[in-house]
């Protein structure tokens, strides 16, 4: 269904990527949009979503996609790139990128009241837009919209995180980000938010993972002592060498190159089963009477994905919620944290 966007340029979203198959408001829905593709590009720009979309459907979200839609949305573009790509060109893109944002050089943001002004006319229950950069420099910003240039699919999913999970950046401590610890810290000044995989805690009972962790690792964790699956609490995290903790030696959220690692794998999905239910319909209608072919009792299997009903014949009024109750729901993978995950119940 094409539609005119008040941007001038025609669009549509029509090119699915993934589907769950199901309404978007039972759903997340992702839009990718692409900035600085000329008209004659959008094979270009297909490719590039494939791509995108690739790199952040790998674990965990991998074990999930039935929960999610995706849509990509081809804007052309009048002039290729992105404004500054050089430091200081502007060029007239359809969603007015640019790199050099707050004059940091990597900073690539977009004019958001164009960008909104698709999305309310595409897809308005879009609960993620990731746009494309078509351009080879790199650069990228998260928040709302999570920005990339065209070869930077790598570093989507870091910012997916922050959006999607909620999850701070671990990185602190090291030759490239912050060994220097800033004077605002000693001095006491500077706020570190507390964050599902950053903290200032080191009492057991009062960091964010201990339920991840072993009863005899050391806490604070000497890197010496440590291997790679080892979860715990180590120093250096959020921009801060010091006295700022996060649970594993490494990650996606200290460097891109990295897996996300148990906790903030966690932390993902419960942020899909915060946004989804897994139940999507029940049977039968609330206040109807059927006959249930059995004495036995009704049971509840796994992640609450099913509901069986075993035993003889008798009378049933489904007249209460998770009463004579069979829930069909999406199958997930998540067997892997059921030891983690908090118990949960959807009606
Ligand atoms: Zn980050």
């Amino acid at each position: 269904m094409p539609v005119n966007a008040a941007i001038g340029h025609e669009a549509n979203r029509d090119d699915r990527v993934v589907t769950a198959g199901l309404g978007e408001l039972l759903r997340i829905n992702v839009l990718y949009l692409g900035d600085g593709y000329l008209a004659g590009q959008k094979d270009r720009f297909m490719q590039d979503v494939a791509r995108f979309n690739a790199a952040i459907m790998i674990e965990p979200l991998s074990g999930y996609t039935r929960y999610f839609n995706a849509y990509a949305a081809f804007v052309p573009s009048s002039e290729s790139g992105a404004s500054k790509e050089d430091g200081s060109t502007l060029r007239d893109t359809a969603f007015l990128c640019s790199y050099y944002t707050n004059d940091v050089d990597r900073m690539l943001t977009c004019n958001s009241r164009r960008v909104m002004t698709m999305k309310k006319q595409l897809l308005p229950n879009a609960d993620f837009i990731v746009m494309i950069v078509n351009s080879a420099q790199f650069g990228g910003a998260g928040g709302a919209m999570v920005v990339a240039n065209r070869t930077s699919s790598d570093i989507v999913l870091h910012e997916f995180a922050h959006t999607f999970a909620n999850l701070a950046d671990e990185y602190g401590g090291t030759e490239a980000y912050g060994e220097e610890q800033p004077s605002a810290y000693e001095a006491g000044t500077l706020q570190c938010y507390e964050a599902v995989n950053v903290t200032r805690q080191t009492e057991r009972a009062q960091i964010p993972w201990a339920h991840w962790l072993d009863a005899d690792v050391p806490l604070p964790t000497q890197p010496e002592t440590a291997s790679a699956s080892t979860i715990g609490l180590f120093e250096g995290a959020n921009y801060l060498a010091k006295g700022v903790y996060r649970p594993t030696l490494n990650s996606l959220m200290r460097d891109e190159s990295q897996p996300l690692g148990p906790v903030n794998t966690e932390a993902f999905v419960l942020a899909i089963y915060d946004r989804v239910s897994p139940i999507d319909k029940v049977a039968p209608a609330p206040n109807s009477t059927v006959i249930w072919q059995g004495p036995g009792t009704l049971s509840v299997h796994g992640h609450h994905r099913h509901v069986d009903v075993a035993g003889g014949p008798r009378l049933f009024q489904a007249s209460r919620p998770g009463q004579g109750k069979r829930a069909e729901a999406e199958p997930a993978n998540d067997a892997a944290f059921d030891r983690r995950l908090p118990r949960r119940s959807w009606q």
